[in-house]
């Protein structure tokens, strides 16, 4: 039942979170250093992803300068983000794999982006989204949550999240939904301490339902931590 209510409402429901949200303002429009960003941004809080991309761009420029960058440099760079020692190799990866197989550009399609060590279909998602403005959803731990929530999706796992949520959302609401989404999720429907008592979908909502009804919180399922998956940028963890 939850679900066909949103369904049938999402439009609102999406307005209202959008009403909800500050507008999410990028760092970066060029594709390469949207996908690098998200790369960094796993784990890694908004201001440290953000000052560790902004001194790869000042020193790098483009994925044939960090494609050719030693591997400590950038360690050196990049050390105050989450699994540095991780991505730090990853995104010289990247930039090689796009210097050498796509003479520089990323690829705009979700086939090849995954084909990159370290991109899966999330920050594929991304990049398509925001820098591509191709439609996609990504979904990471705040649009999981969030999904299950509301009762979208009963999944754990992304890739089924995903599907879910592309049946219920309009296409034309995809370009943005992630980062609305990841803001609603930082200010209203935190991961601990969901601010249900503002929330202007609580009347959607199956887990304020459940509370309701029950007096306790649903069982919701919880997504696996990956340590190097990649992100969506800064701070959509
Ligand atoms: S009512 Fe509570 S749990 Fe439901 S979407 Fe709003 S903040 Fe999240």
């Amino acid at each position: 039942m939850t679900k066909a209510l949103v369904k049938a409402n999402i439009r609102t429901i999406y307005s209202h979170i959008v009403d909800q949200s500050p507008e999410h303002h990028f760092e970066f429009s060029d594709p390469f250093w949207v996908l690098i960003t998200t790369i960094l941004s796993h784990r890694t809080k908004d201001e440290v992803t953000d000052a560790a991309a902004r001194k790869l761009f000042n020193k790098y420029r483009n994925a044939e300068g960090l494609a050719s960058a030693p591997e400590k440099d950038v360690l050196e760079i990049i050390r105050r983000v989450g699994f540095s020692n991780v991505k730090a190799p990853r995104i010289i990866n990247a930039a090689r794999v796009i210097l050498n197989e796509y003479a520089g550009k990323v690829p705009p399609n979700i086939e090849d982006l995954t084909r990159i060590k370290g991109v899966g279909r999330k920050t594929a998602n991304v990049v398509l989204a925001d820098a591509f403005r191709i439609p996609a959803i990504a979904v990471d731990t705040h649009v999981q949550r969030i999904s299950n929530r509301l009762g979208i999706s009963r999944s754990k796992d992304p890739a089924v999240v995903e599907r879910e949520l592309s049946k219920m959302v309009p296409k034309d609401l995809w370009i943005g939904f992630n980062p609305r989404l990841v803001e609603f999720g930082k200010k209203v429907c935190r991961p601990i301490g969901p601010r249900c008592d503002i929330c202007q979908i609580s009347e959607y909502c199956y887990y304020y339902a459940h509370i309701q009804r029950k007096g306790s919180s649903p069982n919701i399922p919880k997504r696996k931590a990956k340590a190097t998956s990649g992100s969506t940028q800064a701070g959509r963890q």
